[in-house]
């Protein structure tokens, strides 16, 4: 489904991102770790869009999008969270997601209907997907941390991506918000169909839920593989030896 192959980006005389490569099969649950300032969000946001790549090439589904902007990128099927969390504050959790959907069906210009009743079962239907139907009607900013994060998932639920990728998903919340939202990641990926990439510092969960991992270091890929292999990989180990692991 998505394809890096060798790309490249610096920012002045700084290269963040050094011949990057990453695959990621339609269905998998792949996962991208690598210490701080590795260069997995700005990795994330060349695939999005966000940012445009110096060198390489960035395939989805058989098609190139490098260069393409955020918003083709997110039409063509790939939804993204944020590392820091990114929502409508002032708005109430259903808004949030409403707005997605609608941007999603372009209705968002309908002038027969009120905006407040469009879209009101798909949205439900999301929020129920991700646990927080009950707080719908609460106000976004009003949130705890982590059910902003969560809240933010549902965003971008709301453009009905195929490929779902998630910036530290779980970054800020208690180990058992961490423990829920990993669930919670694994059953959108198992029952929902959905391609997910994540990065995510803490390494249990990568290695309990992750069926790929694949290793930054640098800006450059040391390896892409299976849990156990990534494990046993000396490139890796050497790269976190007396280092701090985290993503
Ligand atoms: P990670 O997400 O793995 O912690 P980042 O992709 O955020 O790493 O950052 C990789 C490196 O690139 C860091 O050294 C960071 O300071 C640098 N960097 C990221 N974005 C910019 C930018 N817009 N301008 C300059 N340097 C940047
Ligand atoms: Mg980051």
């Amino acid at each position: 489904m998505l394809q890096v192959e060798a790309v490249h980006k610096s920012f002045g005389d700084f290269t963040a991102v050094y011949g990057a490569n990453l695959t990621v099969g339609k269905g998998d649950l792949v996962a991208v770790i690598g210490p701080n300032g590795a260069g997995k969000t700005t990795l994330f946001n060349l695939i999005t869009g966000q940012l445009k790549p110096d060198k390489g090439r960035i395939v989805f589904k058989g098609e190139e999008i490098n260069g393409l902007p955020p918003y083709e990128i997110c039409r063509r099927g790939i939804g993204r969270s944020f590392q820091i969390v990114n929502i409508f504050p002032r708005l109430t959790v259903f808004e949030n997601v409403q707005v997605a959907v609608l941007s999603q069906q372009r209705q968002s210009s309908n002038i027969f209907s009120p905006a407040r009743n469009l879209a009101v079962a798909e949205t439900n239907d999301i929020l129920e997907s991700v646990g927080l139907l009950d707080k719908a009607g609460n106000i976004a900013g009003s949130l705890s941390h982590g059910d902003q994060k969560i809240l933010e998932i549902a965003i971008a639920l709301g453009n009905k991506p195929e490929l779902l990728i998630l910036d530290e998903p779980t970054a800020g919340m208690s180990p058992e918000e961490t423990a829920a939202t990993m669930r919670l990641i694994k059953q959108l990926a198992s029952t929902q169909g959905l391609t997910i990439l994540f990065c995510e510092h803490d390494m249990d969960v990568v290695f309990d839920i992750a069926q790929s991992i694949m290793v930054m270091h640098h800006g450059q890929t040391l390896i892409q593989g299976k849990p156990e292999e990534v494990r046993r990989n000396k490139e890796v180990q050497e790269a976190y030896l007396g280092g701090e692991v985290d993503a």
